[in-house]
């Protein structure tokens, strides 16, 4: 038979252009395939994990390598993901392997460093062995540990996979790779009675006994019963945690009763990923006309093979709209991809959907450790290779990350508050906004695609406004509860007339103190965290400022520290004025803390609990102070943009937004429409069934047109000011945006580079070269920063205008004096 000749061109995990071709071994030829990790040597001596974009028989110019050994006996990444990776990395104009680095979660991109060792069940038989099989069992029992490159190095061959792969098979030894680490699945200990205390004729004495020496103990076995009798599904299994917790005892008590043989503890294997059953079909859900239509447009949209666009006001019911789609999609046989904000995707959506959906809906969250996110990355995957049956997940709701899960019969993408900035990925490349990669997403498998918000961004209504998109409405609440009443505190009238009290005008506090009374929740929304804006010498102005970064530090009171938002450097606070010694040093300006501070003041009565990074910097803290809040155990919360986000209570009356002035003064041509969204965002979670909610905006500014268009819930009005000014401006929808930010160490290089390379770009591009200009920060760890934003012209191949960029930007890295400057790209800037 003859033998063929079999390369493949691989992507290796690193900011290079382009993807490396390799020779594959005779021995490896039937088992190579696309979308499998290989381990391959790159540069001089390194070894790294690659993946398999390609096989084919093409021979290259020069002299390839051979790829050392297979990883995968499956393709971990499918096709569609490929052509995926493609569309990101041209389109963001970042390297593939920058995109796979996003797209692979960590326990995948291991390297050769994976190790294995001895399997302990293996007895030492050497008659199973043959001779390079017992090379590596002696090299283990000296060694404990091998990495796949040290096993190659012994066996003096390249291909060692299939050495290993028997010996695991035959027991011999077992991967300690990091993968296998890292999925060691999740064990608890729990607590049992011991046989002899399961009979209440040995208990009650025990008791009695408990009861007159060791109370903390009775306690602990009191829980314990009250939990196997009345706890959830009958408790099978009541872990340590769990009971430690309830008893408010300490693990010493309860391994006082484990000595003295009362319980006795053992290993319960539990998944990661918490399980739910369904409880109610969604074929249950009544939609009322106004969503019947809904639906039906959208479906409609589909088959066009557009993309819709679901303007519905706050608690219109998207989601009863979404559960009815996602509904016939999976009743198809398809994949569904549902979108959130991380920061909306809390255990209110995701009840509502494991309501529906059950153990079919996977959660997809950059909070989850890799281990859980391997899990979830494999059930997607276990759907395209059985086609859905046992263990798999066909519905997946995530995080923006969640658009690179390994989908292979994708039928509906949403992208639920499709205007959040969180969807776009800052740093590091790619610089992606998943709401748009979603749509490319879409179309790779032709599914449909809602886009759904309340306050859509301007370039999607546009998108909808031409045609290119479908728009569908929902105008009206669910229930004809009302929208609420929105009205102004006028800072400026009530600052002269002396009725403020601190930050909080008389107005708004007397509407608190109402709600209050009523045993009514509010809301009180702050766009800043920290104490204070800053501390500023009252003498001679001076502010303490970052010392690697060109920003003014935030005092945070709790701590005590002024602290950098870019880098985390913190600094006491000084007693006198570094610059004039004077010790007269004030707060300027407030933030959250402050916010929480000064409302014991004024309502001492109030329990406040205060949401922003601060605060909910733990994995559950967030979700705690949420259910606190549902709970009633919370009146007021004070928080950042956080609170706006998909929140749903149903005894919040009055929302306060403290300061919309400073989101309206922000420098950016997006000002107006983030203020817009934020002020109706919030707005939104005023209201209830049986009663109006109010809002109180505080401003100096009480007829700024922005203010005027929230009172009115008038969107289309403030899309029509918007569009207008991008036109004029040309700005986005109509051009296209392309910030180029330019690093390096030494201010004066950057200068200078920055300056030659804008007049180069003018030469190509004209007016469309805004720049070079520091950035509102523009020195972080000590990196000086230069931007150039360029405005791509849409009637011109954006593509051609790409190279002619990347053409600028080939001289720049060859050019001898600015070769060090870092150029960064980001594509549709936010
Ligand atoms: P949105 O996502 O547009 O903010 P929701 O889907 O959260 O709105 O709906 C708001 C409230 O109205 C929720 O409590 C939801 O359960 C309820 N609701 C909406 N539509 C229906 C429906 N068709 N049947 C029953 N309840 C509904
Ligand atoms: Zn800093
Ligand atoms: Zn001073």
């Amino acid at each position: 038979m003859e033998r063929k000749t079999l390369f493949v061109d691989v992507v290796l995990p690193l900011p290079i252009p382009g993807r490396y071709t390799y020779r594959v071994p005779f021995e490896l030829n039937d088992e190579i395939q696309q979308g499998m990790r290989v381990v391959v040597q790159f540069g001089k001596q390194k070894i790294y994990t690659a993946l398999v974009y390609r096989v084919h028989e093409e021979v290259p110019a020069y002299v390839p390598k051979y790829i050392l050994s297979v990883l995968d006996a499956a393709p971990v990444v499918n096709d569609f993901q490929f052509r995926f990776w493609d569309w990101m990395a041209d389109y963001y104009m970042c390297r593939p392997g920058e995109v796979m680095n996003a797209a692979l979660p960590a326990a995948l991109k291991l390297a050769s460093e994976s190790r294995v060792v001895l399997d302990s069940s293996y007895g030492g038989e050497m008659e199973l062995l043959n001779e390079r099989e017992l090379l590596v069992v002696e090299a283990l029992a000296n060694r404990k540990a091998l990495s796949i490159s040290e096993v190659s190095d012994l066996l003096d061959q390249k291909k060692v996979i299939p050495v290993i792969k028997t010996m695991i098979e035959k027991g011999v030894i077992l991967l300690e790779e990091e993968l296998i680490d890292r999925f060691r699945p999740k064990t608890e200990v729990c607590v049992r009675l011991s046989e002899k205390y399961k009979d209440d004729d040995v208990l009650r004495p025990l008791f009695d006994l408990l009861n007159k020496k060791a109370q903390k103990q009775l306690e602990i076995l009191m829980t314990f019963i009250n939990i196997e009798r009345n706890g959830p599904e009958k408790s099978k299994h009541i872990t340590r945690q769990q009971l430690l917790k309830d008893s408010e005892t300490s693990a010493a008590q309860l391994s006082a009763l484990v000595k003295k043989g009362v319980f006795e503890t053992y290993e319960v294997v539990f998944s990661r990923l918490y399980k739910t059953d369904r409880t109610d079909d969604p074929a249950s859900i009544v939609l009322n006309e106004e969503q019947e239509q809904a639906v039906a447009d959208i479906n409609g949209s589909f088959e066009l093979g557009k993309v819709a666009l679901l303007h519905g006001v706050t608690s219109s019911g998207k989601t009863e709209c979404y559960i009815r789609l996602i509904e016939k999609t999976i009743s198809e046989g398809k994949q569904v991809l549902f979108l959130l904000p991380e920061i909306a995707l809390t255990t209110q959506i995701i009840n509502r959907l494991r309501k529906y959906f059950g153990n079919r809906v996977g959660i997809y969250h950059s909070k989850y450790n890799d281990s859980e996110r391997v899990e979830v990355w494999n059930k997607v995957l276990a759907f395209g290779r059985n086609g859905g049956e046992g263990s798999s997940y066909d519905i997946v709701l995530g995080a923006r990350s969640a658009i690179f899960l390994p989908f292979s019969n994708l039928g509906l993408v949403i992208v639920d508050e499709e205007h959040d900035t969180s969807y776009k990925q800052y740093d590091p490349a790619p610089r992606y906004n998943a709401r748009d990669a979603a749509v490319y997403l879409a179309w790779i498998h032709k599914a449909g695609v809602v886009l759904g918000s309340a306050t859509p961004c301007i370039e999607s209504y546009y998108n909808a406004k031409s045609g290119k998109y479908t728009l569908v409405e929902l105008l009206k609440r669910y229930g004809n509860v009302m929208m609420p009443e929105v009205l102004v505190a006028d800072i400026k009238e009530e600052t002269k007339k002396k009725l403020m009290k601190s930050i909080f005008s008389n107005f708004l506090l007397e509407q608190m103190e109402q709600a209050l009374a009523n045993k009514e929740q509010i809301i009180l929304f702050q766009n800043r965290r920290g104490f204070s804006l800053r501390l500023e010498c009252k003498e001679c102005s001076w502010v303490p400022q970052c010392v690697h970064c060109d920003v003014t530090l935030i005092h945070h009171k709790q701590s005590g520290n002024l602290r950098c938002h870019y880098c985390g450097y913190t600094a006491r606070v000084p007693d006198k004025c570094p610059a004039c010694g004077n010790t007269a040093i004030m707060m300027k300006g407030f933030g959250t803390e402050k916010v929480e501070e000064e409302l014991a003041v004024f309502l001492p009565k109030a329990r406040i609990k205060r949401m922003d990074l601060d605060t909910t910097r733990t994995r559950n803290a967030y979700q705690r102070l949420i259910n606190d809040f549902e709970d009633r155990k919370t009146d007021i919360l004070v928080g950042t943009q956080m609170v706006t986000k998909g929140l749903d209570f149903d005894n919040v009356s009055l929302v306060g937004i403290l300061n919309a002035d400073n989101m309206l003064t922000y420098p950016d041509f997006r000002s107006f429409e983030r203020a817009y969204q934020m002020m109706a965002q919030v707005s939104g979670r005023a209201g209830r069934k049986d009663k109006q909610g109010k809002v109180i905006i505080q401003s100096y500014n009480p007829w700024h047109s922005v203010i005027r268009f929230v009172i009115d819930n008038d969107y289309a009005s403030m899309y029509d000011t918007q569009i207008l000014e991008r036109r004029n401006f040309k700005y986005p929808p109509f051009y296209r945006l392309l910030r180029i930010t330019l690093k390096h160490k030494d201010s004066d290089l950057l200068n200078r580079g920055a300056r030659i390379f804008a007049e180069s770009l003018r030469r190509r591009f004209n007016e469309g070269v805004l720049g070079p200009e520091y950035p509102p920060v523009s020195r972080i760890k000590n990196y000086y920063l230069k931007n150039i934003l360029l405005k791509f012209r849409k009637d011109v191949s954006v593509s051609q205008q790409k190279n002619q960029l990347y053409e600028e930007i080939k001289v720049m890295g060859n050019s001898t004096d600015f070769k060090s400057i870092r150029i960064i790209l980001d594509v549709d800037p936010l």
